[in-house]
């Protein structure tokens, strides 16, 4: 049955398929320009209702273990296949686990593994079993310094070789390629920069490898993004060493392609106006607390710019499920719907049920602007996690 946005119970998550075609469209346009390859980093949206349109557009998905893995090869890899079309499915994780790994090779044609303790591992088992193996290395290039829970290259970091380790290492030539990821939300002069410190340290080892990966963090298809810029790192590797180019965004994927349909609850006075949702920061937009950041508002302004500000909250009892401050031209009163913005990504994949919140439901707006309800959770989904 299709809805209309207001008719959607709330809260719920409104996936736009023409603003995800729209984003699709910018992808290809690198790929069809360059011959580099781009894949779903599922991490960031994995709402698989969307992955045969994601896959008939992007080369293919990338996992962080085995349930995206199995996801992306059963949601993307096998239908895309099953009419004939190519479609990649790489796995990447700081560390496999030896009852997982056989599972695995069922469902991934590459890997890329963390350290050389785990290609000597696993990476005869995955070369004999004929799959593409990587290296995930860390360049030590911090490119940016808002956010350093996604750096990377931080000292002390888990995340890939340094140069010293690989040197110290074990068998370069099992290795078909290369993989970094230091980039969150980042523009191509920052991937710049960093493909310099992967050639000054790592350049000798490039001409040896059939392909590299830039990771995700490109935040390709937001306004202002440098294309060309991308397009001539990508030329870059492949004229200089002859490799195949793979990168893996998520947030690009379904950025600014998404909403959140909440409904005011109840207003109160307490030194400033605010306003109870039936969303919560919490448990429905997590990186609002943990990032931070201040979604943005369908029809809202800062704080002061219009007539009416209010504080937006959660119905939790945790005191900072607060959402931030909003302007609007007439008071909020209960029964308003907002429509918070951006909020496909890395929303839907981490929400939790924290104080027997129930889960947003998920829409996906079709093209015609008509809404279908995909999936709404109950009490079920909070209860059966628990015991
Ligand atoms: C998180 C992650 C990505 C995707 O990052 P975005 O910021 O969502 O583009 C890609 N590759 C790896 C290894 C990651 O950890």
């Amino acid at each position: 049955m299709k809805m209309d946005l207001s008719q959607l119970p709330t809260p719920c998550y409104v996936v736009d398929q023409a603003l995800i075609e729209r984003n699709l469209e910018i992808l290809k346009g690198v790929m069809d320009r360059t011959g580099a390859k781009i894949l779903l980093a599922q991490k960031a949206f994995s709402m698989y209702v969307m992955y045969p349109l994601l896959g008939g557009s992007l080369a293919g998905a990338t996992a962080s273990g085995l349930y995206e893995a199995r996801l992306g090869y059963e949601e993307m890899a096998v239908p895309l296949r099953r009419q004939g079309k190519a479609c990649e499915n790489h796995v990447y994780a700081p560390a496999f686990k030896e009852q997982e790994f056989e599972e695995l090779l069922r469902y991934c044609d590459h890997m890329v593994f963390n350290s050389w303790r785990q290609v000597e591992k696993f990476g005869e088992r995955a070369k004999a079993a004929g799959k593409s193996i990587g290296l995930r290395i860390n360049p030590e290039c911090s490119t940016q310094a808002e956010h350093a829970i996604y750096d990377p290259c931080a000292p002390g970091s888990r995340l890939g070789m340094t140069l010293e380790n690989f040197e110290n290492g074990g068998k370069k030539e099992l290795l078909d390629g290369l993989h970094f990821h230091t980039l969150c939300e980042q523009n191509s002069d920052d991937l710049e920069k960093t493909l310099d410190a992967v050639e000054e340290r790592f350049g000798k080892y490039l001409p040896e490898m059939k392909w590299i990966n830039f990771g995700g963090g490109h935040h390709i298809t937001r306004d202002g993004y440098d294309i060309p810029r991308l397009e001539r790192c990508i030329r870059r590797m492949q004229e200089k060493y002859g490799l195949t180019v793979y990168l893996e965004p998520g947030e690009a994927v379904a950025l600014n392609a998404g909403f959140l349909v909440t409904t005011v609850l109840e207003t109160l006075h307490n030194g400033k106006d605010i306003a109870i949702l039936d969303t919560s920061a919490a448990c429905h937009m997590p990186d609002v607390l943990e990032m931070p950041y201040r979604p943005p508002l369908k029809g809202s302004g800062q704080p002061g710019e219009k007539a009416y500000t209010f504080l937006l909250g959660g119905p939790t009892c945790l005191a900072g499920d607060v959402i931030g401050e909003y302007s609007f031209e007439r008071p909020l009163k209960e029964g308003d719907r907002l429509v918070f913005e951006d909020m496909a990504i890395y929303s839907m994949v981490k929400n939790n049920t924290f104080n027997g919140m129930c889960l947003p439901a998920i829409a996906l707006r079709e093209k015609d602007g008509g809404c279908r309800l995909i999936k709404q959770f109950g009490y079920r989904d909070f209860r059966d996690r628990l015991s």
